[in-house]
């Protein structure tokens, strides 16, 4: 599955000129971050990372990718809805992981306190790579699902403008012309704008609750322009503000500075490191709150890794969307193996054969934005370390996906020109808007290309390691 550009790729001179303008392109495009020195301010920035090329994606598992969207978000929700499901699913992790546990107290505290709201938003990504089988046909499968904070929905809408100019400049008009528009920020907004519009209140505003540290704001700018183009006000919060500033009236309405929210959009809370005491607190009061919620936190826990791990035995999909068979199997067919650490014989054998063969495997704690994983020998010595304790639990076990390494330039500030053999994660985002028990919208809103190079086992862009790309598609 390689791209028709093999060609230029050892054209040293060409790939030089092309890069200088692929970055002026950027930065014009609007591919940006803030920098390291200086996160919160936008006196400097630089452009986002990104691949100097396009890679090949496969046109079938592409598609396959984006047919399998709709009955993903109706998965996330189902579980989300569906307590007992968290609750068995989740119980060995929480005896063992403080921070899925806090979040599991809350949820069973709004439950039992009664939910303020009806309407329900999810905004998610679900990502992929391209697993070479043995035959050398490559297949879907399903890395994770992120259901909170799901990031570059807004920058990867400018990539392909990029890509598109740079394969021009490199006499590659027509390959150009098939890149594909693509553009998650504005159906991210428009899942905001209905869950707004169906809160009801013209004059409330849609909240991004935001991190301390903001490097990452022109992602979120292009999803909150979207909304202002809509005539829908937005405030940027933290937690720290929520604590401070934040109250409930009497109808759970929830009021931030005098002014009433709408909906939160959550792009923090997903780590440990983004709570101390009082972020827990604010976090609650959203939870408890009237404000549309996106995601509540039913919907963050039905991301984790141990669900994530629990929907592949058989027979628990099938209990958690009934009736539809087909669903099933599309979502059936994108799961690697996976497998639990639980105590007990199933988890001894599962730790023994990771064990003795660590290549074929991931270790992945309940943690989200990269660079948690373990593998290889890491791996090995970690497990046997752990073999015997009940700290195993917080682990999931995966079977390693193994893409075909395809050649590219990644391009980061400060770094020089370098060329890496790379693999690609593709990402579609899920957008979704249920009022009461009705489905008011369900759609695949876009999608993101990573590429990283294959000596980084782990990480995304945020991390430092992943860069933006865009599919052209084979
Ligand atoms: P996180 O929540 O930290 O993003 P992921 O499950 O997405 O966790 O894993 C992080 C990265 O590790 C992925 O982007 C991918 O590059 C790599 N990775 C995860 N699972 C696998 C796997 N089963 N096979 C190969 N690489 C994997
Ligand atoms: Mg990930």
């Amino acid at each position: 599955m390689a791209a028709p550009w093999e060609d230029v790729l050892r054209n040293e001179p060409a790939i030089q000129e092309a890069a200088s303008v692929a970055v002026d392109a950027a930065l014009l495009e609007g591919v940006l971050m803030r920098t390291e020195g200086e996160p919160n301010a936008s006196d400097v920035v630089n452009y986002a990372p990104f691949t100097l090329l396009p890679s090949a994606v496969p046109t079938v598992l592409f598609e396959q990718a984006y047919a399998v969207q709709q009955d993903f978000n109706l998965l996330v929700d189902a579980i989300s809805q569906n307590k007992e499901f968290l609750e068995d699913t989740l119980a060995s992790t929480i005896k063992v992981d403080d921070f899925t546990a806090q979040l599991f107290r809350i949820h069973v505290q709004v439950l039992e306190e009664g939910l303020a709201q009806s309407v329900f938003l999810g905004i998610n990504r679900s990502d992929y790579m391209f697993d070479c089988g043995v035959d050398g046909t490559p297949a879907l499968k399903q890395i994770e699902i992120n259901t909170i904070a799901a990031s570059f929905g807004g920058l990867t809408s400018r990539t392909a403008a990029v890509h598109g100019q740079v394969l021009k400049m490199l006499g590659k008009s027509k390959e150009a012309s098939r890149l594909l528009p693509n553009n998650p920020s504005k159906g991210l907004a428009l899942g905001i704008a209905k869950a707004w519009e169906l809160y009801g209140s013209q004059s409330a505003v849609v909240m991004f609750l935001v991190e301390e540290v903001q490097r990452n704001i022109f992602d979120q700018r292009c999803v909150e322009n979207e909304l202002w183009n809509r005539n829908i006000r937005v405030i940027r919060k933290r937690f720290r503000d929520v604590f401070e500033k934040g109250s409930l009236d009497d109808a759970k309405r929830l009021y931030m500075d005098g002014q009433e929210v709408a909906v939160v959009y959550y792009r923090e809370g997903y780590v440990p490191k983004n709570y101390d005491q009082q972020n827990w607190e604010a976090r609650l009061l959203l939870e408890r709150s009237r404000a549309v919620k996106c995601p509540d936190i039913a919907t963050q826990l039905a991301g984790t890794k141990k669900v994530q791990q629990e929907l592949s035995r058989p027979g628990t999909l099938e209990r958690l969307l009934p009736g539809r068979a087909e669903a099933v199997t599309r979502i059936r067919a994108t799961f690697a193996g996976l497998y639990s650490l639980d105590v007990g014989e199933e988890g001894d054998k599962i730790a023994a054969m990771a064990i003795a063969d660590p290549d074929q495997f991931v270790l992945k704690p309940q943690r989200e934005g990269g660079g948690n994983n373990l593998y290889g020998e890491e791996l090995r010595q970690v497990l046997e370390k752990i073999r015997d304790s009940p700290e195993r639990t917080s682990y999931i076990l995966m079977d390693k996906i193994k893409p075909q390494p395809a050649i590219n330039y990644l391009l980061r500030a400060h770094s020089p020109l370098q060329v890496s053999e790379c693999i690609s994660e593709l990402g579609i985002f899920g957008v979704y808007v249920r009022q009461g028990k009705e489905m008011v919208m369900n759609k695949a809103a876009g999608h993101l290309l990573r590429t990283k190079a294959i000596e980084h086992a782990d990480g995304g862009v945020a991390a430092g390691v992943a860069v933006l790309d865009t599919p052209y598609l084979v």
